[in-house]
């Protein structure tokens, strides 16, 4: 069997950072992890080729070759995977969907020929043994979630290794806790499920293998969600690391509570841990505790900051507006807790309900439900009535998302940011290569001679090689990400208005129909 994998395409979005990838001759910041994993499970007697869409099209030779068509994606991702689908019935091609997208939603993928649900290691080998039985259509679900000890490693050899910023690598899927907005927990559950620690340095090494030298990110929705095995894993991977001279460094998400333990700070930092994204939503107490974000409200949020970057991690923080009863101006108390705690990386988001999750529940019976056929990302309007104006807090989110990345208050902020962090002790030395320096040059000039704020860079830069020498890769990464920033935020203006005025022009029709 001959088998196309097809990755969508993503739409611009806040993490899609395409001008700060040019700067370094990548076109994508992650592999598909996912598909990769699906290509380990199928037989591998089977022949496979995968195609990232987010960096290159379909041939039609590509085309041609296939016999069998796979597409996954998530919901972000819907418009191009419905459009792949297409493509590949117009080709009289069998197609199967499968991941999150699929899973959360499998009536809008119907067409599809076969839909192969929830997490592969069970659904998998059902829709190889359909096919194997000449079956030309199934939709293959499971109610258990598997171990995944039992998962191969993924097969990184079918990437284009060049094109991405940073590899992928999975620990564990699901997590404990139970914030209401939340499909984590729907899709993969809430006890967290993890590989074993010979495992997953078994996939590193066949990345290390494969020549691989950089970042990973380590895609566990939150990596801390079973503490004990997190601590198993990173006690051997910190041998391991040491062993091949620190290869890669790695970047993760977890829960806030990474900050009441310091062994596990220690331990991330010791394995080069670098990056870790904290789901903050917001400083309002009350709004965390509705959306029962419990674990949040437990220890001040910016002294748990503080503590994680004092260890040597740097935080990147989502936030939300639009919580029910959130009161006016949370958009200027998130903005004044970024500034507060320095945090660069901040996204920024206006509260969007997704599919099966207990908010979705909540709202279906409160009738407040709308759209929910349209896309999701940081430029679309909510999808649901919220108990505050609309319009109040689209401007609210509008003016706050200009104002976190005004490039003079960025370059302030990161810069105070980097001077507090604590200095990593087993970071990966800085290895330039061509890509890099001339990524280096470009920002210097684009940021350095350029623009009115060329001061404050220059300024900013020398303290920090003057005073944090290990931390001036990171601390320049952060700048280049204010050439991807300073453009998307015009983009959530433009886009959050346009949605604005015509949900508004609807408003007033309806009204004079009435
Ligand atoms: S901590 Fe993060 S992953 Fe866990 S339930 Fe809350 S939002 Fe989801």
């Amino acid at each position: 069997m001959r088998v196309l994998l097809i990755y969508p395409l993503f739409p611009q979005s806040f993490w899609s950072f395409e001008k700060t990838l040019a700067l370094v001759g990548r076109k994508a910041l992650l592999p598909p992890l996912g598909l990769i994993t699906v290509a380990a499970i199928l037989p591998q007697k089977w022949e496979y080729k995968l195609v990232d869409r987010n960096i290159r099209q379909v041939t039609e030779s590509e085309w041609n070759w296939a016999e069998l068509v796979i597409i996954s994606g998530m919901i972000v991702q819907k418009e191009d995977l419905l459009a792949q689908i297409q493509a590949a019935k117009r080709r009289n091609k069998s197609v199967a969907v499968g991941g999150p997208y699929a899973t959360s939603l499998p009536e809008e993928v119907k067409e599809a020929d076969y839909l192969v649900l929830d997490e592969g290691e069970i659904t998998l080998p059902m829709f190889v043994k359909a096919i194997e039985e000449g079956k030309t259509h199934g939709i293959f679900r499971a109610t258990e979630k598997p171990s995944v000890t039992e998962t191969p490693i993924p097969r990184y050899d079918l990437l284009e290794f060049d094109a991405y910023d940073n590899m992928s690598i999975q620990f564990s899927r699901g997590c404990p806790f139970q914030c209401e907005f939340c499909d984590i927990i729907v899709l993969y559950g809430r006890k967290p499920r993890t590989k074993t620690p010979a495992q997953l340095i078994q996939e590193l090494e066949y990345i290390y293998n494969l020549g691989w030298r950089g970042g990973i990110f380590m895609v566990d929705d939150n990596f801390i969600g079973n503490k004990r095995n997190v601590k198993l894993l990173l006690k051997e991977l910190k041998v391991w690391m040491k062993e091949k001279n620190y290869p890669f460094s790695f970047d993760t998400e977890a829960s806030i509570d990474l900050a009441k333990d310091e062994e596990l700070m220690e331990l991330m930092v010791d394995c080069g841990f670098k990056k870790v994204f904290l789901g903050i939503e917001t400083p309002d107490e009350e709004s965390l505790a509705l959306t029962q974000k419990f674990q949040n409200t437990r220890d001040p949020l910016s002294e748990s900051v503080d503590k994680i970057t004092k260890a040597g991690l740097q935080v990147m923080a989502g936030f939300i507006i639009g919580f029910d009863g959130e009161k006016p101006g949370a958009g200027d108390r998130i903005v004044r807790f970024v500034e507060r705690t320095g945090i660069p990386i901040a996204m920024f988001s206006m509260l969007q309900v997704l599919p099966h999750t207990a908010l979705w529940h909540r709202l279906e019976k409160e009738g407040r439900l709308l759209n929910q056929g349209g896309n999701i990302n940081q430029t679309t309007l909510m999808n649901f009535v919220p108990t505050r104006p609309i319009e109040e807090i689209a401007s609210e989110y509008i003016e706050s998302f200009w104002q976190l990345y005004e490039p003079e208050q960025y370059l302030e902020r990161i810069f105070r940011y980097f001077m507090k962090m604590g200095v990593r002790r087993h970071a990966r030395a800085f290895q330039p290569n061509w890509r890099t320096i001339r990524g280096l040059l470009v920002l210097c000039w684009r940021q350095g001679v350029v623009p009115q704020t060329r001061w404050k860079f220059w300024n900013n830069l020398f303290k920090i090689i003057w005073h944090k020498p290990n931390l001036l890769a990171t601390y320049l990464t952060s700048c280049a990400f204010l050439e991807h920033f300073a453009e998307y935020r015009q983009i959530v203006r433009q886009q959050i208005n346009a949605q604005l005025a015509a949900y508004q022009n609807a408003n007033r029709v309806e009204s004079l129909v009435s």
